[in-house]
């Protein structure tokens, strides 16, 4: 219902970088137990969305709830202290910490306070073994994107936002990356992924919205959404 805890929703943000309008009136909800995806192409606007959302950038217009609370104000520590979650496009790791510690400092960073959490997230990423006492800096980036997305579950969140999580990952480390996630959503999580890899955005989301020049130009489940984009950007 409309004042579910842990919707995430985006009402009418308009966002302008000097006399460049990058959102115009955008609004979508991130419901739990969902994979909401955004999709379009370069320069829609997208990332400038996910800023908002989570807290990183201030709409010139429009309002960000989570649940029953107006967050639009709330910066993005705060937000993460809520339950809203983040990973990064480009990586955002502590290099001289290892995999553990990443974890740890977002434990610490979350919304609940649980000294299990690292471990279990360590294991349900697969960090659990000698890996974790290594530190971050030089490890694949197959591998960084899983700390990130241990750091960013370590906290407990409601929702997870995630930027571009398929970015720089091969064929299997994308479809164990797509498993976790579908697993996280249907334990009752709310996922937005913003994505370029369509056939990732296929597979995993429950709704797709298409972005273009700062407007949600098409919103539905991916087999009809995605068709709309090929013939938009002839893919
Ligand atoms: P996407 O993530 O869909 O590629 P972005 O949200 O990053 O799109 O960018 C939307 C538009 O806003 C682009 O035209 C981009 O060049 C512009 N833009 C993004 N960030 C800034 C900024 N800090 N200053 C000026 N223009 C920006
Ligand atoms: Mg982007």
């Amino acid at each position: 219902g409309p004042g579910d805890v842990s919707v995430l929703e985006a009402r009418a943000l308009r966002v302008r970088y000097g006399g460049f309008i990058a959102l115009d009136g955008v609004g979508l909800r991130v419901p739990p137990g969902r994979v909401t995806a955004v999709v379009g192409p370069n320069g829609a606007g997208k990332s400038t969305l996910f800023h908002c959302l989570a807290g990183t950038l201030r709409p010139e217009r429009g309002v960000v709830r989570f649940g029953a609370r107006d967050v639009t104000r709330l910066p993005a520590h705060a937000r993460t202290r809520l339950g809203v979650a983040r990973t990064f496009q480009q990586l955002a790791v502590f290099p001289t910490l290892t995999v553990a510690e990443n974890v740890r400092v977002g434990a610490e960073q979350g919304r609940v306070s649980d000294p299990g959490a690292v471990e279990r997230t360590l294991r349900l990423l697969g960090l659990d073994g000698p890996v974790r006492a290594l530190p971050a800096a030089g490890l694949p980036t197959g591998t960084l994107r899983r700390v990130e997305l241990a750091r960013a579950l370590a906290g407990g969140p409601r929702v997870l936002l995630l930027d571009e999580p398929a970015a720089g990952l091969d064929t299997a480390e994308v479809a164990a990356l797509a498993r976790i996630l579908k697993a996280l959503a249907a334990d009752g999580m709310a996922l937005l992924v913003v994505e370029h890899d369509l056939d990732l955005v296929a597979d995993l989301a429950d709704v797709v919205h298409v972005m273009t020049a700062g407007r949600i130009v098409a919103t539905g489940p991916p087999g009809h959404v995605l068709d709309t984009l090929g013939e938009a950007t002839g893919r």
